[in-house]
């Protein structure tokens, strides 16, 4: 591999090997649940298996997409499990989780989008573990997106997270098949619904941005009304995806954490390691306390 594409120091991931790690790992087999820690190769699944923090990908683990980023298989997704809203409670319950991350692949396939099991998952969660708080990651939910958000909000999540991932100009390379100004009218939306539920959205970094377009993504979010952003580093999970261009510095994901906490954010992460859901509950909770 070119030098560039050698990880820098600031980027050093455990081996996953503690007994929470393994604990997890088989609760999710036994409920036949997919995580996205395991599907998206996350660097941090030691240290979050290990304290027992996961993040459920509910409708399969085979999406209907091919993002140039992302680790998941593109394909003809199967039918929808309707056991999956209970074994997610089971889980949640099993782990005795304060917070839970639920997301999916993306299924332009069904009439919905997937919405309803969004619906039945968080159903299932509060009749289960009513203090567990829930926060779905969804898909932009393509020409069916009014409805879906409707519905999900209607349900009632703690916090709705619906990343943008990169700037506008480099969604034809990294995100064909979703469209920006799509994924920000969700999250303007979502925060039009009910704006007593969180929003959240967060990017990838080293993909070629500009310094000037991360800027303005934190001012699109802004205008949308979204609360928390998150900020992390791009890794190649495996040689066919695109490539990382730039492997961003510490000091500079301190400094767009600074400018992101002074556009208004409540809630910001930005660090090399920082995913979607990292630390999400911890996070939150000290956010709620503050
Ligand atoms: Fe899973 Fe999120 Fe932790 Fe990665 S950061 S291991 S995706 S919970
Ligand atoms: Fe991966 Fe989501 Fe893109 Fe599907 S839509 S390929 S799960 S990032």
């Amino acid at each position: 591999q070119p030098a560039r594409a050698r990880k820098p120091d600031w980027i050093r991931v455990k081996a996953p090997v503690s007994k929470g790690y393994q604990e997890t790992r088989k609760l999710m087999r036994d409920l036949g649940l997919n995580t996205v820690c395991e599907e998206a190769a996350c660097p941090n699944i030691g240290e979050c298996w290990t304290k027992k923090h996961a993040t459920v990908m509910i409708l399969g683990d085979v999406c209907t997409r091919a993002c140039a980023f992302c680790n998941v298989k593109t394909g003809m997704p199967r039918k929808v499990d309707p056991l999956e809203p209970e074994h997610v409670a089971t889980a949640a319950a099993e782990m005795g989780l304060e917070h839970i991350v639920i997301t999916s692949v993306d299924r332009d396939d069904l009439p919905d989008g997937g919405a309803g099991q969004f619906v039945k998952v968080i159903e299932a969660l509060r009749r289960t573990t009513p203090t567990t708080t829930i926060e779905i990651l969804t898909p932009d939910f393509r020409g069916k997106m009014r409805p879906a958000v409707e519905a999900i909000m209607a349900a009632g999540p703690d916090v709705y997270n619906h990343n943008l991932e990169t700037v506008p100009r480099l969604y034809p390379t990294i995100r064909p098949g979703a469209r920006y100004y799509a994924s920000l009218r969700l999250l303007e939306e979502t925060k039009a619904h009910n704006p007593l539920i969180f929003t959240k959205s967060g990017i990838m970094l080293g993909l070629g941005e500009q310094r000037l377009e991360v800027h303005q993504v934190m001012d699109d979010m802004r205008s949308a009304g979204v609360d928390f952003i998150t900020m992390g580093q791009y890794l190649q999970p495996t040689p066919k995806h695109v490539k990382v261009e730039e492997f961003v510095t510490p000091q500079a994901f301190s400094a767009y954490g600074a400018i992101a906490r002074a556009k208004g954010f409540l809630q910001v992460a930005s660090s090399p390691l920082t995913r979607s859901s990292y630390h999400a509950g911890k996070d939150f909770e000290e956010m709620r306390a503050a």
